[in-house]
């Protein structure tokens, strides 16, 4: 079973942390009491033109879904981020970025000259004919010019539109028609990992199958030879030459559109999620600042990309509109070899490191050498997100990268939420390795009967996970398909936000995610999460990572598929399968028994690490002429393998 102890709050942290646990208590009751007094108040920590007098006006009734949260206020996201703290703050480091290489540089970026670049970059975005309310798709990689970008669209207004930049010229050609973009901003290559994308390639392979009028604003980052498109394409650096270091801030209404993103696709067509400015804003800094327990003068990490939305909040927004020094990484955690996020932890003192469970089970499997050998004392609150993380990898999260002095962050949230919904406070809760363990203020989250809708009360209890009420950085509608936002998150529990996961609420009332609710199986009529059987696997010392999938059984009706990555050096076998299996019985019980065992060299994954499940379950079932949607996987490679070698189910 999984490991339930609790780790209790470091005491020296929680002293000075922003809220203890009597405070948390205190200010989660009172926003629950009365949302629109506390969100009232707290959307004052950021910067308005025109102060709001109104501040909730929700609706989910289903037909009518409308969110609004401080209508009637105006602001500037780029001058929150920047213009406000240039007095108190012009020399502070803003941006720290690290190359891919570390043999290159690392950049600082002060507030003023954070200021100056987005300014320049503004004008530039201005002078090519983009205006308020127009789409800029942003296709770069890891450097500071993906920040400038983001917040010069925010100065004048436009909406941005983030495609990784490992994504293929197709998911992108379908980005920039889906939301009619005029400018696509991107750089001549991509260097990550030591090797090098050719950025503009994908881009020009992309405009070809789109409106080719698209503008290109490219950066130089590597400086290879691209194909150039004239009178379309331009380099940033000749025309930021010619424009101006300043650029007034556009005066935007609290919901007008900020970004358009996709969500990862683990489950379907990705769904171009609207966020807006104001509300969207005030939970990003807030969240940051509380759930980091983020201080002046720290140095906060988070690896995540930028096209992900944990990179928009965490590494962009949230953190900038704070006034705090983000760090932003161009590399990948193993390169030059596993000891690199460390090196960077070490070498910029880092004191808030956030990363996704993906990361640190890959690292795990390198052995704890790679991490004891660097200085990590900096640190002093670890986070993670993106997917319910193992116990197994939570422990040695907290063993060897905390020196089990530093508390876990397992922030639970979604493109759609904008924000962490539930996590653990680093100052006022215990933490227990796995679980998201409290709401964050404002949010009510609900445990139904999946089949009925209706609520469960108590503890010791599992269902699907709804929120009852609207919270300032929810997701307001899907691009150009309002109806499609109200199915999915609105239809099937009337008058609550649908998650699409299921959590258990443990015997102390904490709370875990137990993945996704079209992730759950039935085994000869018991209902199990995938998690827990990918849990136990994981558990196992020889296993590096693992994932689980139902299949129609004869008998069971569902039959449990593990595909299975094995630690670096070791070799699969006949014999290593059935102790696997006798492991899992012991471990979970015999009706968690694996039916098939796959040897998976790798896994198929979005970008941001999440391993597809779709896909593997369509291989399980044989299904796999229809594998749906590819376009989000970091290597579609991976799946043909996992096709040839599927296990015979006779
Ligand atoms: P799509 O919605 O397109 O299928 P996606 O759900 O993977 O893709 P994201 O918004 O990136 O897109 O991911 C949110 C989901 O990730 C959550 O609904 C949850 O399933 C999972 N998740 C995120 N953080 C955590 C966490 N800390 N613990 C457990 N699960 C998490
Ligand atoms: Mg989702």
């Amino acid at each position: 079973m999984s490991d339930t102890k609790t780790h209790a709050p470091n005491p020296e942290l929680a002293a000075h942390a922003h809220v203890d646990a009597a405070k948390y208590k205190e200010m989660y009751a009172a926003s629950i009491a009365d949302p629109a007094g506390f969100w009232g108040e707290h959307g004052k920590r950021i910067d308005w033109i025109k102060p709001y007098s109104q501040v909730k006006d929700v609706s989910y009734d289903f037909g009518n879904v409308a969110i609004n949260w401080y209508g009637d206020g105006t602001l500037n996201v780029s001058s929150n981020c920047i213009d406000r703290h240039l007095a108190a703050r012009g020399d502070q480091t803003a941006i720290i970025w690290e190359p891919d290489s570390p043999e290159d540089e690392a950049k600082h970026i002060t507030y003023r000259e954070l200021h100056a670049e987005t300014c320049k970059m503004a004008n530039v975005l201005k002078d090519l004919g983009v205006g308020k309310g127009d789409r800029v798709v942003i296709y770069l990689p890891m450097i500071p010019e993906a920040a400038y970008a983001m917040l010069a669209c925010a100065r004048i207004g436009a909406i941005h539109s983030i495609v990784f930049a490992g994504f293929s010229p197709d998911a992108l050609a379908a980005r920039v028609s889906g939301c009619d973009a005029k400018v696509v901003i991107t750089a001549d290559g991509a260097p990550r990992g030591g090797r090098v994308t050719n950025l503009k390639d994908n881009v020009n392979q992309a405009l070809i199958n789109v409106i080719d009028d698209t503008k290109c604003l490219v950066v130089k980052r590597t400086g290879q030879q691209i194909a150039w498109r004239n009178g379309l394409d331009y380099w940033l650096h000749e025309e930021a030459a010619k424009a101006a270091d300043d650029c007034p801030p556009e005066e935007m209404g609290a919901e007008d559109p900020l970004f358009i993103l996709y969500t990862s696709g683990s489950t379907g067509q990705p769904k171009g999620v609207v966020h807006t400015t104001g509300g969207y804003l005030v939970y990003a800094a807030f969240t940051h600042e509380i759930t980091f327990d983020y201080k002046d003068g720290d140095v906060y990490w988070c690896t995540a990309d930028v096209g992900w939305v944990t990179g928009h909040s965490y590494i962009v927004y949230g953190p900038l509109a704070n006034g705090a020094t983000t760090l932003m990484f161009e590399g990948v955690p193993t390169y030059p070899d596993a000891s690199r996020f460390w090196h960077v932890c070490e070498k910029h003192k880092v004191a808030q490191f956030y990363t996704a469970p993906t990361a640190i089970r890959a690292l795990m499997a390198h052995g704890n050498d790679p991490v004891t050998k660097c200085d990590l004392s900096s640190i002093k609150v670890l986070g993670t997100v993106g997917e319910p993380i193992n116990p197994e990898a939570w422990n040695w999260y907290n063993d060897v990268v905390g020196g089990g002095r530093c508390p876990i962050v397992d922030t639970w949230w979604q493109t759609e939420t904008g924000g962490h919904l539930m996590t653990p406070l680093p100052g006022a809760h215990a933490t227990k390795p796995g679980a998201a363990m409290k709401p964050f203020f404002g949010i009510k989250p609900l445990v139904l009967e999946p089949a009925s809708g209706e609520i469960i009360e108590g503890n010791g209890v599992e269902g699907v996970l709804v929120i009852a009420d609207s919270w300032p950085g929810q997701m307001r509608t899907v691009w150009g398909d309002h109806e499609r936002f109200e199915k999915t998150y609105f239809s099937d529990y009337k008058g609550y936000y649908f998650t699409g996961d299921g959590c258990r609420r443990d015997a102390d009332g904490d709370y875990w995610i137990t993945g996704r609710v079209d992730d759950v199986i039935n085994v000869s009529g018991h209902r199990m999460g995938t998690a827990e059987v990918e849990s136990a696997l994981v558990a196992h010392s020889k296993v590096a990572e693992a994932a689980v999938v139902g299949y129609p059984h004869d008998i069971k009706g569902q039959g449990i598929y593990c595909y299975v990555t094995l630690m670096n050096d070791e070799e699969p076998n006949e014999e290593l399968r059935k102790e696997l299996r006798t492991w899992v019985r012991t471990e979970i019980g015999p009706i968690a028994s694996p039916d098939l065992i796959q040897w998976a060299p790798g896994l198929p994954k979005t970008r941001s690490g999440k391993i597809m499940r779709r896909i593997l379950r369509k291989i399980a079932e044989d299904d796999f002429g229809a594998l749906g949607d590819t376009s989000t996987l970091a290597d579609p490679s991976v799946v043909d393998d996992l096709i040839e070698n599927r296990m015979n189910k006779s």
